[in-house]
């Protein structure tokens, strides 16, 4: 699935994500941060835009177009939920954004 910060969320089943990886050259273009060993990712806003808008139109393009646009940060985040990732290897200032936004999302934190 890909979300904001906002958890405003696009999910997409395993043949749309492929369409999506397909069409953007795997957003690669976009990719800010993303885990070695799965598909979750850190995707800068604009660029994913523009990269979507270059991409042949697919089912779920004008959602991710308007999920980045009206995305409240820069970035907007990408979890693989068919992957079962620890995210071990993803070792750069980003893995910490992308987890304290799940983290975020999934509720508030008890006692830390
Ligand atoms: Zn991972």
């Amino acid at each position: 699935m890909v979300f904001d910060a906002d958890g405003e969320e696009v999910v997409l089943d395993a043949t749309e994500a492929r369409d999506l990886l397909a069409l953007t050259g795997g957003l690669e273009d976009a990719t800010v941060s993303a885990c070695l060993h799965c598909r979750s990712r850190i995707l800068a806003v604009v660029a994913l835009a523009d990269l979507l808008d270059a991409a042949p139109a697919f089912a779920r393009s004008v959602e991710l177009v308007e999920l980045a646009d009206d995305a409240p940060t820069l970035h907007v985040y990408v979890r693989d939920v068919s992957a079962r990732c620890a995210h071990r290897a993803w070792r750069d200032p980003g893995a910490e954004e992308w987890s304290d936004v799940v983290a975020q999302l999934a509720g508030p934190p008890i006692v830390r």
